[in-house]
């Protein structure tokens, strides 16, 4: 009886042997520095330049700081184009600063921003982009700088999904003014809570620095009222640990992809997401959109699997616009997001993550093209 087995949830936190970890809490036990800027901080801002192939990194806290602190680091003010197909926190972050969000619709086959209908939605007060590269799916960068262009906006993308993905020309994270990243537990790479902003300029990454830790410049000089976003020690030695099983992480999670893919393409009423223009992806999700051919409704999938104790999620449902600090804006107007608004009830999320065996898997698999047979 799969009932018997052991609940399979979306995700599962990756962590590397414990006993690898310990060598780590002796140095910060022994160095007695356990936040503000130590060695491990330093030493994950080197690794992670170097491997996600990025000019700057200032770690944070969390991805919601970061992002908080991103619209603070350009002086954003005003209104801010973004997707209401995201983790609330994208357009959360825009409220923390007093900006007013302005939605536009997605395109149907990337989820991400359909920059064709951004030009519509900008006004005298609009100051900047915010797209998030959903699911780790690379937004169409090009067509976003040309628009940011013509109209002197700024960009920053929401790179919450998008650790390690590249283009053919290099980290998707060179795009913007500045990218965000989140190392929540249930994010490809995590530090228990964390989180980055990457940036190309080398006077931003000093006044993003500046403002993670109060405004501080030196002993007695504050230059502007910062938050508290500093990544602790303790994080930072983990994710220098996490960065050594990374690769391996991201081959098993390729894997699982793969067998999805394959398994999935011939059930009728099931869409995958396509993954183009990557020349190497992070297999952070697995989303389907459950079609009118399927034999169940999304949420009636989404109910047997649950019942089966597999925990699928409905992500991204409800939509940013349903939230009642958004429901009241124009933009929020459902008229005004058709296709994030019909995907939103059509998407569901699959298990995915390194510790997902292939008797799990199976019974995943077995499960949703039984339905259909
Ligand atoms: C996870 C996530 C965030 C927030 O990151 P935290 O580290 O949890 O604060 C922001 N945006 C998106 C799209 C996310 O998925």
């Amino acid at each position: 009886m799969a009932n018997n087995s052991k609940p399979i949830y979306v995700t599962q936190p990756y962590l590397p042997p414990l006993e690898e970890f310990v060598p780590y809490l002796e140095q910060i036990w022994e160095g007695k520095v356990l936040t503000n800027g130590g060695p491990f901080h330093q030493q994950l801002e080197a690794a992670l330049c170097a491997y996600l192939g990025v000019k700057h990194i200032s770690l944070f806290s969390n991805g919601t700081i970061a992002l908080v602190t991103a619209l603070q680091a350009l002086r954003i003010t005003g209104e801010v184009i973004t997707t209401p197909y995201s983790f609330v926190a994208t357009a959360h972050s825009l409220l923390w600063n007093g900006i007013k969000p302005v939605f536009v619709d997605i395109d149907p086959v990337t989820l991400n921003l359909d920059p064709a209908k951004i030009e519509a939605a900008i006004t005298p007060q609009t100051t900047a982009i915010m797209p998030v590269h959903c699911y780790g799916n690379p937004c169409d960068i090009d067509a976003i700088q040309r628009i940011a262009d013509n109209y002197n906006l700024k960009v920053i993308y929401d790179a919450a999904h998008a650790f390690g993905v590249e283009l053919v020309s290099g980290s998707v994270l060179n795009h913007g003014d500045l990218s965000v990243l989140s190392f929540h537990a249930t994010k490809v790479f995590n530090t228990f809570e964390g989180g980055a902003i990457i940036c190309p300029d080398d006077k931003i990454k000093l006044r993003i620095d500046r403002l993670k830790n109060f405004g501080f410049v030196d002993e007695v000089t504050v230059v502007a009222p910062g938050i508290n976003g500093k990544m602790s020690e303790i994080n930072a030695a983990f994710g220098l640990l996490q960065l050594q099983h990374i690769d391996q992480a991201l081959e098993r999670r390729k894997a699982i992809d793969t067998r999805y893919r394959q398994a999935l393409q011939h059930v009728p009423g099931i869409r995958c997401l396509q993954r183009a223009g990557q020349e190497r992806a992070n297999y952070s999700y697995f989303p389907i959109l459950v079609g009118s051919e399927y034999p169940l409704s999304r949420d009636g999938l989404y109910q047997k699997l649950k019942d089966a104790g597999i925990y699928s999620r409905r992500y991204f449902y409800p939509l940013i616009t349903e939230f009642p600090m958004y429901r009241g804006l124009p933009s929020a107007d459902r008229d005004n997001l058709p296709v994030a608004s019909a995907v939103a009830q059509q998407v569901l999320c699959l298990p995915i993550y390194p510790g997902l065996d292939e008797e799990n898997l199976t019974r995943i698999i077995d499960l949703l093209a039984g339905v259909a047979r």
